[in-house]
């Protein structure tokens, strides 16, 4: 049975002006229609949010908001079958991997923002004047508005749910547009939040594509108040030239091409698994992702052999086989991407420790978007395989002989997003972490969250940070109230 996933305007599905196929990444099989929103499907939804915004939604006490989204998380937790079900027919994950990370981190995102804004205090200064006089200082934190939300496809309802729930926890309205290739979860979320009994208008989804689409009709709209999103940094540039005309803000988290540092004294029966899953977790599809590592000299031939056993353990397969470990690729048109990054770290010299290809899966499967998990030798920093992003299962393995010198490569980088620190030396454990240039360093760990603390990147890596008490300064503008005592 195909689905048609349509777009979601002021509390009912409504059709777009186009059509377009969704593509099961798995075989290539049709997994349903989406309704291409218009210009008009986005004017509305904007107004929409604007109309939420100036009625009831606008005047909710913070307590009943708070009530709201816990409500969300709960139904979220009742359906959480069909989120799995939804995510995995879009993405062709593990479905293990679905209910471990992605579904519930959706739930867990709305109950940790209720958290946050229920707690949230504000500032007040009493001001004392040379004269005697005071004045109370205190800053009112409204929401920011119509929030325009724009997410990519690897992570698709974890990482709409993490702006999501903020923005509405802050009293937003929002228009969504998820990805063209991943358009299900955000689908199903709108019944959920109304369910929970969100009022209509307040969360809106609008489907299709960026440039020239949907993307830019929203981004360009002068009825919103700011853009947060994650995706490319080239598309973070685009967005940002769309919305200067209006002077609108943004919170932009981009691309990264991800160092981890391994040095002798780590404890590889840790770190070599550890940087398998850095590597490998979500076929490589995952923003904070290892891309390269670099290895001290010693132990560098061990980490190589143990990261390419630990690859040849990885099981591609179905998602509902209880044996697989990783999926396809999103998309042919990105496996294109991949392999050709694959053949252009053969032109530069690379040596193929294992991968570089399309695994041969049977009949079944010929038709997905499937690549061999890869890791690569005999490259450094200046190939441009070791300094673009491929956002696949792919590391290039690269030795160094000091920690200053460890440090200064994994720098050497136009991104900033996450770094991982592979050591038994405490010391030098917060040392490395702390001059890495990018915005979440780990030391022993890779991809372990707290919600309360900040999320983003430096350089081409993004603008801002989200997370905890970082999200509400984002999700609301502050008004400073003074009065003179
Ligand atoms: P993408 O930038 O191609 O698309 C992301 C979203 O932006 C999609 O919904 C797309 O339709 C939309 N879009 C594209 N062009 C647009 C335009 N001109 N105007 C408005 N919207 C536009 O990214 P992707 O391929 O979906 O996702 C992969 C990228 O996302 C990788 O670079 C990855 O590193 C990054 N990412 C970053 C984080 C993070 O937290 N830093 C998390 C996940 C993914």
């Amino acid at each position: 049975m195909s689905t048609t996933f349509r777009n979601f305007v002021d509390g009912s599905y409504v059709d777009g002006v186009a059509e377009f196929d969704k593509i099961d990444p798995v075989d290539g099989s049709l997994v349903g229609t989406v309704s291409e929103a218009g210009a008009e499907t986005v004017d509305a939804a904007v107004r929409a949010a604007r109309r939420a915004l100036d009625g009831a939604w606008g005047r909710t006490r913070t307590a009943d908001r708070v009530a709201l989204m816990r409500r969300v998380a709960d139904r979220i937790d009742e359906r959480f079958e069909d989120f799995v079900a939804a995510e995995v027919r879009d993405t062709g994950k593990p479905v293990s991997l679905v209910r471990e990370l992605d579904v519930a981190r959706a739930a867990m995102n709305f109950r940790s923002f209720a958290d946050t804004v229920a707690s949230a205090g504000q500032d007040s200064f009493l001001t004392e004047l040379p004269d005697g006089r005071q004045a109370l200082n205190y800053a009112v934190h409204k929401p920011l508005g119509v929030v325009a939300v724009i997410v990519p496809w690897n992570l698709p309802l974890l990482l709409l749910t993490w702006k999501v729930a903020p923005a509405l926890a802050c009293g937003n309205a929002v228009v969504v547009k998820p990805s063209e290739e991943t358009p299900a979860t955000a689908t199903l979320l709108a019944e959920v939040i109304a369910e929970a009994g969100v009022p209509d208008g307040v969360y809106n989804v609008v489907h299709g594509f960026g440039p020239g689409s949907v993307g830019e009709h929203l981004t360009s709209h002068r009825g919103i108040d700011g853009v947060t999103f994650t995706g490319e940094s080239s598309t973070g540039s685009a967005i940002m030239r769309s919305v200067a005309p209006a002077v609108r803000p943004v919170s932009f988290e981009l691309g990264g091409k991800n160092a981890a540092v391994v040095f002798a004294d780590a404890d590889l029966d840790k770190a070599i698994p550890g940087l398998a899953r850095s590597t490998f977790l979500n076929t490589g599809q995952v923003c904070l992702c290892t891309e390269r590592v670099y290895v001290e000299r010693p132990v560098f031939d061990d980490v190589v052999a143990g990261l390419a056993k630990e690859a040849g353990r990885l099981r591609l397969g179905r998602p509902d086989d209880p044996g697989t470990t990783t999926g396809p690729l999103i998309s042919r048109v990105h496996r294109e991407k991949v392999q050709s990054y694959f053949d252009l770290a053969v032109t530069e010299g690379a040596e193929v420790v294992v991968g570089g290809g399309v695994p041969d899966l049977g009949d079944d499967l010929a038709a997905g978007a499937w690549i061999q998990p890869t890791l690569w030798t005999g490259l450094d920093n200046s190939h441009r395989v070791v300094r673009e992003e491929v956002f696949g299962p792919v590391a290039a393995l690269i030795p160094f002989d000091t920690e200053e010198e460890a440090v200064k490569m994994a720098n050497d980088t136009d991104y900033g997003l996450a770094a991982v620190t592979w050591t038994s030396d405490l010391s030098r454990g917060h040392r490395v972490a702390q001059r890495m240039r990018v915005g979440m360093s780990w030391v022993n760990t890779w991809y372990l969250r707290d919600l309360r603390s900040p999320f983003g990147g430096v350089g081409l890596s993004g603008i801002g940070r989200e997370g905890g008490l970082h999200s509400l300064h984002f999700y609301t503008e502050p008004t400073n109230v003074c009065v003179q005592l």
